[in-house]
């Protein structure tokens, strides 16, 4: 009798650790590198390759975090780094350009835990801003710095300060004087209208990553220079949280990408998650309504990545491409850049 008793405890044991341990390796990590303009008949073979590989480093560095049960919060941010470090996207090294020649960045990042959230704009020596922005989520009692206050405070909480001209390269400069004479020609059409901000006609190449881990825990940040040639101190929808941002445990993490005033006035990333909690959509369906049927009828476009807890992945956009890729704990990766 003792006998059976002990085997039947030591099975329950052994059947609930295995389905401890099935559980502990359910994780999923999305990443995108910008929607837009992005054609095949554009793209040489060499670029292609480069921006596969940068897409391909970036889900690495999360899904090591994540294998070895780490956070989802620490598992963004490590791909995000990643993407910020690589010149081929708008964020950190390779931001785009303002009008007069600057690099202001913007970056947010959010716990879905506990709806914590950081998140700077208008960053200029930050090497990595998605870093500043997590110190703000987790080193102050606000959401979002600004400007030179941003820069300084980044720098007291120990974030890698670099002089502007790190964020300098050739294409980036490039795009900014054609931007600027497309600028003056409308400007003359218009007769003195004052446009968007920034030119949309560019690919946007705003970076973004969202996973739930294995503890069941959501998260999402975004990274980005904004947009070629913005004035005034335009600030996108990347950092503010519910438009280019939001993750919430109950609902889903969405990073986005695309024209951000529209974004904004669409407060896209909570509208996805408010159809999940509140008119029971799928993730699918919700990021569909939004990206493929609101945000167009509105005049903008772009893309967006989303996860929910059940690992479902959502990554709808409405422009020629946008740079993505997903990586599961049961190994499955998809790496794509055009239409399907
Ligand atoms: N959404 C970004 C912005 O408007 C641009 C991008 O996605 O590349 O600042």
């Amino acid at each position: 009798m003792r006998k059976f008793f002990l085997s039947v405890i030591i099975s329950f044991c052994l059947l609930n650790l295995a389905a401890q341990s099935g559980n502990k390796k359910a994780f999923t990590l999305v990443i995108h590198g910008g929607a837009g303009t992005i054609l095949k008949s554009t793209m040489t073979p060499e670029k292609e390759k480069a921006y596969n590989q940068g897409l391909e480093a970036a889900l690495q560095a999360g899904y090591k975090v994540l294998n070895n049960g780490g956070k989802a919060l620490d598992a963004v941010e490590a791909s995000i780094k990643v993407l910020e470090d690589n010149p081929l996207f708008n964020a950190g090294k390779g931001s785009v350009f303002t009008n007069d020649g600057r690099n202001e960045m913007d970056a947010a990042i959010m716990d879905g835990s506990n709806l914590k959230a950081g998140a700077v704009a208008g960053v200029t020596t930050v090497k990595n801003p998605i870093t500043a922005a997590r110190a703000v989520m987790e080193k102050t009692e606000h959401v979002m710095l600004t400007g030179a206050g941003a820069d300084k405070f980044a720098k007291q909480a120990g974030c890698i300060i670099v002089n502007p001209s790190y964020f300098f390269t050739e294409p980036r400069w490039k795009a900014l004087q054609k931007a600027k004479l497309e600028d003056s020609l409308n400007t003359i059409k218009k007769n003195g209208l004052l446009k968007q901000p920034g030119n949309h006609d560019y690919k946007y190449g705003t970076v973004g990553a969202v996973a739930v881990d294995v503890y069941g825990n959501l998260a999402a940040a975004t990274s980005t220079g904004g947009m070629t040639n913005k004035k005034f101190g335009r600030v996108g929808d990347a950092p503010i949280i519910g438009a280019g941002t939001y993750a919430d445990n109950n609902t889903c993490a969405v990073s986005c990408t695309g024209w951000g005033e529209y974004f904004i006035r669409l407060i896209m990333a909570k509208s996805i998650a408010d159809r999940v909690e509140f008119a029971h959509m799928n993730l699918t369906d919700a990021a569909n309504e939004m990206v493929m049927k609101k945000l167009p009828a509105l005049g903008g476009d772009g893309g967006l990545i989303a996860v929910d807890k059940q690992g479902n992945v959502a990554m709808p956009f409405c422009t020629e491409g946008m740079y993505r890729g997903y990586i599961k704990s049961t190994g499955e990766k998809v790496i794509k850049i055009y239409k399907e």
